[in-house]
């Protein structure tokens, strides 16, 4: 048998806006039960919806990243649903006229670039909440009309390790174009795989199956990965296959069957009556094109040709795009790049966790930064003193110059001094001294310890070895 997986991916994506869909309650969580639930997104009879237009924008920016045709000419559908989280009784989304379509994502997956073709990003309402007593159900309606994209690919997907590049550039390009949150944990995206396996040469495949309850990109991977096997076993088997929706159990790893899957005609789409089509002129989308940032795939790939930093560092730099902007103009003023990033993903990273301190909010600027390593650099502080010379700039913003000044920092350089230090080292160190002597040349790495720590770090080490030296053998 040569039957290949065969993955498509659908992720829904909240979208970041300041109200609903098609009304004006807020589109914010944790506010109390249905207090942000008004008569259109209700439902109730007699109120129409008005588009809202920063959610448009949102999917046509998201669209234009992933590559898509945006549609001159667009119309909302109704999905007929019928279940109580939602009062309508359908739910406004997008069917054969989305927004934008026919798109591509290029991902980095273990050394190769492997192609991800977008069908399409669509507008459409998310649903309520039903929340499940003992005896009895609760709905909540606050959800119910917050814009959600639906982010479509085509089957391209053949192995679960592009699965969890894909979800994680995505996560990454939808947080800097600030269109979504996009954390699966949280419930701010969520990714429904449909599997199946084909053989290319008869164009024989196993009916696709469907997965649900997946909160994590583990999860998404973990389901696609067990699925394929669950597949090829009954493949091998001459098992009866059906087209299905199947529920991920995460604790015991396994898919299980949840319904035979609907097809779109049990969803008996059609236009939306109470809404115009939309036009989207070309004006309007060289406007939002020309608010497109770089994107952090295509950054992360630019700080390894320009900056000649590893994949791992690109990496790590580019998940924020606050991170990727201090690191750069960091790097800029400093000039050594591998050193910045050395101490953006490391003092700065581990001081910022540890303060729960924003990078927006922290008062060591990039400059500041640059300054201070150029101290090291120039040998004016050593590695050990700048650590702390960084804490006390992370919690006052002062010049490192400053700080190395008033605090009487600087590399103790000056030879009269160090001298003296040494034969005071020596002469409290007469063991060891006899030591060295006698052949034991370990011992000098003890007396320059005694010398360091006598200045508190300070000491030029390689003056310290040098006095050390001449005395020892003298
Ligand atoms: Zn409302």
């Amino acid at each position: 048998m040569s039957y290949r997986p065969c993955i498509g991916l659908e992720v829904h994506a909240q979208i970041q806006t300041a109200s609903k869909l098609f009304c004006s309650c807020r589109n914010e969580f944790g506010a109390p039960p249905n207090s942000q639930a008004c008569p259109i997104c209700c439902g109730l009879p007699g109120v129409l919806p008005v588009p809202n237009v920063r959610a448009v924008e949102q999917v046509i920016k998201t669209g234009l990243a992933l590559n898509c045709e945006i549609a001159p000419f667009c119309r909302f559908a109704r999905k007929a649903y019928y279940y109580p989280d939602m009062p309508k009784n359908f739910q406004i989304s997008q069917y054969e006229e989305p927004l934008t379509h026919d798109g591509s994502l290029d991902l980095d997956v273990n050394g190769d670039t492997v192609r991800i073709r977008i069908k399409r990003v669509h507008l459409e309402e998310d649903t309520g909440k039903l929340i499940h007593g003992t005896n009895q159900s609760f709905v909540d309606y606050n959800r119910a009309g917050m814009p959600l994209m639906e982010i479509v690919t085509y089957p391209d997907f053949t192995h679960p390790d592009q699965i969890r590049v894909y979800l994680h550039t995505l996560r990454d390009i939808l947080r800097y174009l600030g269109v979504s949150e996009a954390n699966m944990e949280e419930g701010k995206m969520r990714a429904e795989p449909t599997v199946n396996l084909i053989d290319d040469e008869t164009g024989a495949a196993t009916p696709l199956a469907e997965i649900k309850n997946l909160a994590s990109v583990k999860a998404v991977c973990d389901a696609c990965a067990y699925e394929i096997k669950r597949q090829q076993a009954a493949l091998e088997d001459e098992e009866q296959m059906e087209r299905q929706t199947r529920r991920w159990n995460d604790e015991k790893q396994i898919t299980t069957p949840m319904r035979v899957k609907e097809t779109s005609d049990d969803y008996r789409y059609f236009p939306e009556p109470d809404l115009v089509p939309m036009v989207v002129e070309q004006p309007w989308i060289e406007r939002l094109r020309q608010e497109l940032t770089e994107l952090p795939h295509l950054r992360r790939r630019r700080f390894v040709e320009q900056y000649g930093i590893p994949e791992y560092d690109a990496e790590q730099l580019t998940a924020t795009r606050s991170t990727a902007d201090f690191f750069e103009q960091a790097a800029a003023k400093h000039g050594d790049a591998k050193a910045v990033s050395n101490w953006v993903m490391g003092d700065l990273a581990k001081m910022l966790h540890d303060h729960k301190v924003a990078l927006e909010d922290c008062r060591v600027t990039p400059d500041r930064l640059a300054e201070m390593l150029d101290l090291i650099r120039d040998g004016t502080i050593t590695g050990k003193i700048a650590k702390d010379v960084f804490a006390r700039m992370f919690e006052t913003g002062e010049a490192p110059a400053a700080i190395v000044e008033a605090e009487g920092l600087a590399v103790i350089s000056d030879t009269g001094e160090l001298e003296a230090l040494v034969a005071q080292v020596l002469a409290e160190n007469q063991d060891a001294v006899d030591k060295y002597r006698a052949g034991h040349k370990k011992t000098k790495g003890f007396l320059v310890g005694q010398v360091m720590a006598a200045t508190k770090g300070q000491a030029d080490p390689k003056a310290v070895n040098q006095i050390l030296d001449q005395k020892l053998e003298g």
